[in-house]
This record gives C-alpha cells, structure tokens and sequence, in this order.
C-alpha cells in the first residue's frame, strides 16, 4: 500500500481552512473538558445553525418535514442531533457516533479529609488511566454540585489564570527506592490518587456561631482545622455544606487550554482529545450539511470509556427513542418502520485510533498501523484476543466506504490497534451493530491516548471532518 503524507498536497486554500478548522477545535477543547460542558456546547453551536429542541416540538406537537433540524438531549450528558431527509425515514439514516466523555478522576461521594493539617479530596478514576501519568499536573475540578432545594451548581475551578489548581503528589526522587523498584502499574496507587487541595487552619473568630459549636463538640486539639478552612470557604463560594458532595458529580481534569504542538504547529496537544476530536469532526460536518436526502444524524455519547452503560452510554435507549420520536412528528412512525429504519442505516462509529509511536514501535505492526498526516483512519474491527467483543464492519459496507472516500477525494488509512496479542479496546460500533446496521470504526489517530495530554494531527483532523462530510452526502 502506497502511503502519501497529506501535508505536502495541500493548496493554500485548503491550508487556510485547516488552520481555521484546528483553531475551532482548540477552542472546542477548551471549552467542553466534561460530557456536560460538550453537550452545552454543542447545542450553543446547533441552535446557532437553526437547530430546535425536539422535546419542545413533541411538547407543542409540531411536524417536522425533510430539510428541518432538531436536536435532543439526555440528562445533559448524551444528545442526538438531526436533519431530515427528503427519503422515508424508514430507509435508513447516516449517523455519526463519537463519544465525549474522557478518562479522567472523579470525586468520591465522601471526597473531604484531613491528614497531618493538608486537606485532600478523594478520587476514584474513570476509565483507563495508567496512573503514574496523572500526579505532579495541575489539576482543574469542573462539574456540578445538585442540592436538595433542587438548584445545581456549576463548578469550574482551576481554568482562568487567577484560578488555584490542586495535584496529586507524589514521593520525592530522593526517597522512592522502593517505588522506583516496583511496576509501573504498581507504583502509583488508584487510592493514593488523591488531590491536594488545602493547608491552612481555619482562624477562628470570637464570637462565631459554628465556632462556638464545633468548640463543644471536640477539643481544639482534635478537631481538623485545615479542612474546616476548605469547608468554609466552599460554603462562601458555592453555598454547599460538607453533605452536599452527596450529590455531585465532579470531573478533576488536567487544567489548561489546547494549544498547537511542535515548531511547525501541525499538531494539538490537549486532554480529552479521546474522543473529542472525533466528536468535533462529526459535529462540524454534520452541521454543515444542508436538506439531504437520507436523514443525517450525528450522535454524541456518554460512558464510552467505562462500557457505554447507564442511561446516558450508548447501551441505553435513548437514541432509539429520540428516533422514534422524531418518525413521529415527521408522520413516519410505526413500530415496524423505527425497526426498518434503525437496521438499514449506515453508520461511522466515530472513535480515534491509535498512532504509530516510532519510540514504542514494538507494540504496532507497521503495515497495519495509523500515522499522522495520513487520513481518517478506519478500524474494520478493533476486539482483543481474537478480534473479541468486536464489531467487525462487512466487507461489502467497506467497499462502499472507499468509494466514497476515493470520489470526495479524502486521505484514509486503515489500522489495527497494535499488534495481535498486546492490548486491545473497543468503541460504540458493536452497540449500534445490533441492530443489524452497517458500522465501521472511522477517527483521528492519537498519540498518548488517555494520557492527561493527547496529541493529534491538524491535518488527521480536516480529512476527518471532510470524511465525516461526504459520509453524510453521498
Ligand atoms: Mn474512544
Ligand atoms: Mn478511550
């Protein structure tokens, strides 16, 4: 297989979109480092392009009909976004899928404590993190805080430059001979990732009520001033007690803007780039398409990285029911026809891919591996151990999808994730394959996926974007 490295094919218009293209993203990274933030931010961009709620149309009971464009939500964290299409409903959509959640820590229920006057909070991590990676980094808390009078809070600490951040510490050089001797997957404990986030004592006012009470509850000596002076000033800041953790949901995130990587500036390095490049490309190409024929859908996603459970992961019901309600409205439902249209859809699993890392070149197969500057890259199947718990797209369906590739004139290579027998992962693309649907696995190659800080091509990116684009037109 011949290998064209894009960059030296561009002409200066094609650079200039590019360029405004990775800017977007950046600004897209920056902005939506949870699912929360990401589905905010993508309904500030659909409703900018004449998108509507499809909850309030099915409230008004309005019809839609071919060229309008709604979007529906789930518990802020998943949406499914559409444009009608002049063809039945029932023949079939486009989707795009990608997921925005990334890996990353959460708060525990009970995160607050206090040990030798530093205050922390407790952490346990989501999805697929190689821990050492994630101490020593500044930190930034962005998520919610529900309180029981039925407000929610919004929590970003650790963005703007007047912003405190927090880390997780670990042991000095000097004294790790024993932790420097262990594996790297020992080293660092899952329960030692903890985030400072505190050290002075509270001083007391005379006179102060809670002062005055705690004073009886415990002698001065015992009681845990430090933490206490956390408490007081998150009771300052957001009006929340201690209990109010309870019921929050709070995301610790490597703080920091995107920003462009190497002297030529071909490349973005940010967090959350798993899958939010992915889950940018389908978005901008999705909204970019106007009255097409078969229905386009773009799918944002929750819970990829820990299984796509619960009700906001791609195992849940909602895209189905958004479907069928958006049949309904269109005067297209029936039970039979959400079936038809669900099974005869075809659909571009948008999920990255791993790059080829010449530093760990062990761990790929070079002909059947992703590099930077070559395209879209498209996984038939990805699985482990014997290509399981894999959708493995058909053949014919992939024949269609070089076509298509071939006649928009879009870069695509195709990759396993490494070597048979390293490693392996998944995407969405089995979900949606139950339905008897056409998926392949179609993305952006990524260097240090999962790791606080992801690196992809600019030039990855714009192939992925016009990828996505032709996808949803041809
Ligand atoms: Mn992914
Ligand atoms: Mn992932």
């Amino acid at each position: 297989m011949s290998r064209e490295n894009r960059w030296t094919q561009y002409e200066t218009a094609q650079r200039a979109g590019l360029n405004a293209l990775a800017e977007d993203y950046k600004n897209f990274l920056t902005t939506g480092k949870t699912e929360r933030e990401c589905v905010s931010e993508a309904v500030k961009r659909a409703k900018k392009a004449g998108f509507r709620n499809l909850e309030e149309i099915v409230k008004n009971k309005e019809s839609l009909k071919a060229g309008d464009k709604v979007y529906a939500v789930w518990m802020k964290k998943t949406m499914a976004l559409f444009t009608v299409g002049t063809e039945p409903i029932e023949d079939g959509l486009r989707i795009l899928g990608a997921h925005i959640d990334s890996p990353r820590l959460d708060l525990k229920q009970v995160p607050l404590y206090e040990d030798t006057e530093l205050a922390f909070l407790d952490t346990h991590y989501y999805g697929g993190v190689k821990k050492y990676q994630w101490t020593t980094i500044p930190l930034a808390i962005h998520g919610v805080i529900a309180k029981k009078d039925g407000s929610v809070i919004d929590v970003r600490v650790g963005e703007d430059p007047g912003d405190p951040i927090f880390c997780v510490t670990d042991l000095l050089i000097h004294l790790s001979k024993d932790q420097m001797g262990k594996t790297l997957g020992e080293a660092i404990e899952g329960e030692n990732l903890d985030l400072l986030a505190g050290s002075e004592p509270l001083a007391e006012k005379a006179g102060e009520p809670d002062a005055e009470k705690m004073e009886n509850e415990k002698a001065s000596s015992a009681r845990e001033l430090v933490k206490e002076h956390v408490l007081r000033i998150l009771k300052e800041q957001y009006d929340i007690g201690e209990a109010d953790f309870l019921s929050a949901e709070l995301e610790i995130v490597p703080a920091g803007a995107a920003r462009d990587l190497g002297f030529d500036r071909s490349m973005v390095a940010s967090y959350g780039q798993d899958d939010r490049v992915c889950a940018f490309a389908s978005l901008d190409a999705f909204l970019r398409v106007e009255n097409p024929e078969v229905t386009s859908c773009c799918l944002l996603t929750d819970k990829e990285e820990i299984g796509s459970v619960g009700a906001t992961g791609a195992q849940s019901h909602f895209f189905e029911n958004a479907v069928a309600e958006l049949m309904d409205r269109c005067g297209q439902y029936s039970g039979l026809g959400l079936r038809r249209a669900l099974s005869r859809s075809k659909m571009l699993s948008s999920d990255v891919s791993a790059a080829f890392d010449p530093l760990y070149a062990a761990a790929y197969e070079k002909k059947n591996s992703a590099y930077f500057g070559h395209g879209i890259v498209f996984n038939k199947y990805t699985g482990a151990r014997g290509k399981s718990g894999s959708n493995d797209a058909s053949a014919e369906y992939f024949a269609w999808v070089r076509r298509v590739m071939d006649e928009s004139g879009t870069a695509f290579q195709t990759c396993e994730l490494g070597k048979v027998d390293v490693g392996g992962g998944g995407t969405i693309a089995y979900i949606s394959a139950n339905y008897g649907m056409e998926v392949v696995d179609a993305g952006v190659a990524v260097l240090n996926m999962h790791a606080p800080l992801e690196v992809t091509s600019k030039s990855d990116l714009y192939e992925a974007r016009n990828a996505y684009r032709a996808f949803l037109q041809a």
